[in-house]
């Protein structure tokens, strides 16, 4: 089954409102193994609509459309809809009884304009909305299905799954298939050096397939099959998924929706170690996104932001002619840093950053996005020097990556 969505609405087109009906049905199409080959959005213009209906109905098997149900002038959805079906409009004596019914229970007097809501194509089947009062209809017509939801994604979305979802299972049959995607998380590799390792896995795939995304500093690889059965599909994807571990090793970090801070905070229980952090540009971050892992608590300690020099030197025992000498900016603070907070929070382990994260404050030799990180145990301390790339937000995220990274990968390693 092929499907095409029409998103309705001058706001979406004016960039007013974000259109998440049409990523939320893109999703739970995907889920469902149907394929949308086009997604059109178009204003409160009946011509147009018509237009956009039009071409969907010629190359797609099932149309949904949502928005412009409402009750006022400018919702004209199920009249333009009808018109190009040749369809009558019909009062539908249900919907008219749950519109009066929903005024009534809240004491309102009901709108002559709501009556409106109650008229549907001739033929169709209604899809009872239970949040508000615009129905939504099924119709089948010349061997095409189309789908008509209101705008509002908290009346939309209930519909789709409640009524739609079943609907379309059904009419699928034997047909029916599933599409199950697994994401694979890694750090410390660019995209084109993880295609380089698994290109021969990516050649010649149709299903399962692999694909490449890199969001902020990381690189997700995702297996999507398609199947009779998330069994089958899961099936599927495991052996492509063993396949590019083997070939990645650690620089895997988690899949799907791990974090990770939740890895991190993982392996910390896990050994039963503590840490502290110390942090200049990452303003803490780190701490934070540690701490928005329930339970950290037994393993995160303490962390401290230390944003100036005075606070580097009284929180941390970082040496005046350290940061005289080298600058705030330099391998020997942050080992001093990571050293320092190590010993006041009296923990197993310990990272800190120190960084300019721009966009202001750069030199030729210290330039926007250098960053030195450094990690201490009881024993040793090591830096690592970073030039990122990227804006403010960017730099600092990255930055904490990479911390986190080096405790994950420590961990990784630690026998005890
Ligand atoms: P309508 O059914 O066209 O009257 O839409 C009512 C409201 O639903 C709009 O004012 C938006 O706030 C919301 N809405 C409509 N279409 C979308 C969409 N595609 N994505 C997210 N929200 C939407
Ligand atoms: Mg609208």
């Amino acid at each position: 089954m092929r499907a095409e969505l029409i998103s309705t609405g001058t706001e979406l087109l004016l960039g007013q409102i974000l259109n998440t009906n049409a990523r939320f049905l893109g999703q739970r199409l995907a889920k469902m193994g149907i394929n949308v080959y086009f997604q059109t959005t178009v204003g409160d213009n009946p011509v147009r609509l018509a237009e956009a209906f039009n071409i969907a109905l010629k190359r797609a098997d099932l149309v949904i459309v949502t928005g412009g149900l409402g009750p006022t002038s400018d919702d004209l959805t199920k009249e333009t809809v009808a018109e190009v079906l040749e369809l009558k409009m019909l009062i539908n004596e249900r919907a008219m009884t749950h519109i009066e019914e929903f005024f009534k229970l809240r004491g309102r007097n009901m709108p002559e304009a709501n009556r409106k809501q109650a008229l549907i194509p001739e033929g169709a089947t209604l899809i009872p909305n239970k949040v508000g009062t615009a129905p939504g209809m099924i119709i089948e017509k010349n061997g095409k299905i189309i789908v008509i939801l209101p705008g509002p994604p908290v009346e939309m979305e209930p519909m789709f799954t409640g009524t739609v979802e079943p609907y379309l299972r059904k009419k699928e049959g034997k047909e029916r298939s599933v599409i199950v995607s697994r994401v694979l998380r890694i750090l410390g590799m660019g995209e084109s050096s993880v295609e380089e390792r698994i290109k021969d896995l990516v050649d010649g795939q149709t299903n399962p397939t692999i694909a490449f995304l890199a969001p902020r500093g990381e690189v997700l690889v995702r297996i999507t099959a398609k199947a009779a059965t998330e069994a089958a599909a899961g099936k599927m994807i495991t052996k492509v998924e063993k396949e590019i571990r083997k070939r990645l090793g650690d620089y895997i970090y988690g899949a799907d929706d791990d974090s990770l801070e939740k890895v991190v905070a993982g392996l910390l229980k896990k050994y039963g170690l503590t840490v502290s952090v110390a942090e200049s540009c990452t303003g803490g971050l780190i701490a934070k996104r540690l701490t928005d892992i329930p339970g950290v608590s037994e393993n995160f300690l303490y962390g401290v932001v230390t944003y100036s020099n005075e606070s580097k030197i009284n929180l941390l025992g970082v040496s005046p002619e350290v940061l005289e000498k080298h600058g705030a900016v330099s391998e020997e603070t942050a080992l001093e840093m990571v050293r320092g907070v190590r010993q006041a929070g009296g923990t197993d382990i310990a990272v800190s950053v120190t960084g300019i994260a721009g966009p202001g404050g750069g030199t030729p030799q210290k330039p926007v996005g250098l960053v030195y990180i450094a990690f201490a145990d009881r024993n040793t301390a090591i830096v690592q020097r970073y030039l990122f790339t990227g804006d403010r937000e960017v730099i600092r995220w990255q930055s904490a990556n990479v911390a986190l990274n080096m405790l994950r990968k420590y961990l990784l390693m630690y026998k005890g």
